[in-house]
């Protein structure tokens, strides 16, 4: 699961973070996951959960925004957000060969105590 591994990651991080600036426990998690992302928010959270477990993140609190991603419509040239890479453009029904940003997941941040 895609998902699973992007958590497990997430965690690593996180411990990452411990290392530099120790702390006790992780009480919420901001991440910004673009809606080109390809990524399934249910499955993020299960895996977070999985993921988390018997680590400084068990329990917490996991915030998720999702960003849209933007494009250049290269017939109109329309500067549309998009949040589903098969959308045309709204204005003149053209399809976006590019799309910049939506496709990462990133932390905002991290809620320590
Ligand atoms: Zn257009």
């Amino acid at each position: 699961m895609h998902e699973l591994s992007l958590c497990m990651e997430l965690i690593r991080v996180i411990e990452e973070q411990n290392r530099r600036q120790p702390f006790r426990r992780v009480r919420a998690v901001r991440l910004a996951v673009g809606a080109l992302a390809g990524v399934e928010i249910e499955a993020l959270r299960f895996g977070f959960t999985v993921a988390a477990q018997g680590t400084l993140a068990e329990n917490a609190v996991l915030e998720i925004e999702q960003p849209a991603g933007q494009a250049v419509c290269l017939d109109c040239g329309a500067v549309v957000e998009v949040r589903n890479r098969e959308d045309p453009c709204p204005r003149c029904g053209g399809y976006f060969p590019q799309v910049r940003g939506g496709t990462d997941l990133r932390v905002v941040e991290l809620e320590v105590e």
